[in-house]
């Protein structure tokens, strides 16, 4: 039986002992994998200088504490139930880095943590936002500009940490477009770069590159469904590669689904340039794939089979597929919008072409959808592109 929202938010209330003497729950705005979200009024808000507060008038952005207090206007948080089956080492992990990035140029900080029992929450400002299914469809470049102009500060000053996000998707960048500004949350899945690093042959020299196989090298072999499963090696003695592969299915960079053993903070430069690739196509969620390696296959039929040999090899991996429809050299993104959008002919049949903003947006396309990390565009770099520098004029 589904419990209703109401149902659900007078359990934690009655479960949270404290929570409400703080906060008056309000609505639950996101239910995940690993948390629920609930609006809530902050009951005690006084002197927490409130800096995401944009309606906050400026007269009263300098008013005492008393002052403030005595006004009776509302102040939102985010109260972020971090479900009990998560680890306790992968909870302080959120809130360790949150903590760190607290401040982060338009990263949402944390106001505070509570735990009682097995139950820990975390408390948010609350940022007013857009779900992005209500406007991805709409975007001008010059809106996509403002956007991406947000997003990448974010991921300046998470990446000048060293902080993977790992998990970069419109849910987690939470975008008000009347301020054309956004800040980013959960660090769920979020870590230091360098955590687990194992050489990967990508960090060796070109010259020094090999397949790896005889070492802990998983070979990945693709075949199509109707294939007989006659290369995929059986009575494999090599341990499997471990890596870590945590993200979202269809924003993963190829070097995640490749197990590269040295991810670091490029890999969220790939999940922007997969937003930025739904934007212009107009397709949300623009790769369906179920598995890593549909998603490996999603990205081949793009950059071509020549390309993902390369990138695979890069990262000492091996991949064969026999799938007939893909091509050696891929296709152009170009081309690909073009696709998505219906855009293939005009009525005389001659070959539709982007206008000439949208050919700027694919020519940065290609620095965040790089096959190779150390090639790819970083966050710094592209506050300073052409593309982004543009949406200050
Ligand atoms: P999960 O780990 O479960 O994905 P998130 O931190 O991504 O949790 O939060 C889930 C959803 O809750 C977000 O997609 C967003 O809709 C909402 N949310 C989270 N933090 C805030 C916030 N500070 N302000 C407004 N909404 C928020
Ligand atoms: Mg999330």
């Amino acid at each position: 039986i589904e419990e209703t929202v109401a149902e659900d938010m007078a359990r934690f209330e009655d479960s949270f002992v404290g929570i409400t003497k703080r906060y008056r729950l309000i609505n639950r705005i996101g239910e995940g994998t690993f948390s629920t979200v609930y609006k809530a009024e902050d009951l005690e808000y006084s002197s927490f200088d409130n800096k995401w507060d944009v309606d906050e008038p400026e007269t009263r952005k300098w008013a005492s504490p008393s002052q403030k207090r005595r006004s009776r206007r509302p102040h939102y948080v985010a109260i972020k139930k971090i479900y009990v089956t998560s680890s306790p080492i992968r909870i302080f992990n959120e809130l360790e880095l949150l903590h760190d990035l607290r401040s982060s140029d338009s990263v949402c900080p944390l106001i505070t943590a509570f735990r009682h029992q097995d139950q820990v929450v975390a408390v948010l400002p609350y940022f007013q936002h857009r779900d992005f299914r209500d406007y991805y469809r709409d975007m001008s470049i010059g809106d996509i500009r403002l956007y991406f102009r947000s997003l990448f500060t974010a991921l300046r000053s998470v990446h000048a940490k060293k902080i993977l996000h790992r998990d970069i998707k419109p849910t987690n960048f939470l975008y008000n477009p009347q301020l054309a500004r956004g800040v980013l949350v959960d660090f769920g899945l979020a870590e230091r770069q360098g955590t687990d690093w194992v050489q990967c042959n990508c960090t060796l020299q070109a010259e020094d590159r090999r397949y790896r196989i005889s070492h802990s090298v998983y070979a990945q072999t693709l075949q199509s469904t109707t294939s007989q499963h006659s290369s995929y090696p059986k009575n494999d003695t090599r341990s499997s590669r471990r890596a870590n592969r945590a993200g979202t299915r269809g924003f993963r960079a190829p070097e995640v689904l490749l197990k590269c053993t040295q991810q670091n903070t490029s890999i969220d430069m790939w999940s922007a340039g997969v937003i930025l690739l739904t934007l212009l196509s107009r397709r949300f969620p623009f790769f369906h794939s179920a598995d890593d390696i549909d998603a490996l296959l999603e990205i081949t039929a793009i950059v071509g089979k020549k390309k993902m040999k390369d990138t695979a090899f890069l990262h000492g991996q091996v991949l064969e597929s026999n799938i007939p429809s893909y091509t050696e050299g891929g296709h152009t993104l170009e081309k690909i919008i073009l696709w998505c959008t219906g855009r293939t002919k005009d009525e005389t049949g001659a070959k539709k072409e982007l206008d000439d903003d949208e050919k700027d947006a694919a020519k940065f396309l290609y620095r965040l959808l790089e096959c190779d990390p150390a090639k790819r565009i970083t966050a710094d770099e592209a506050l300073r592109h052409p593309f982004i520098l543009q949406a200050l004029d």
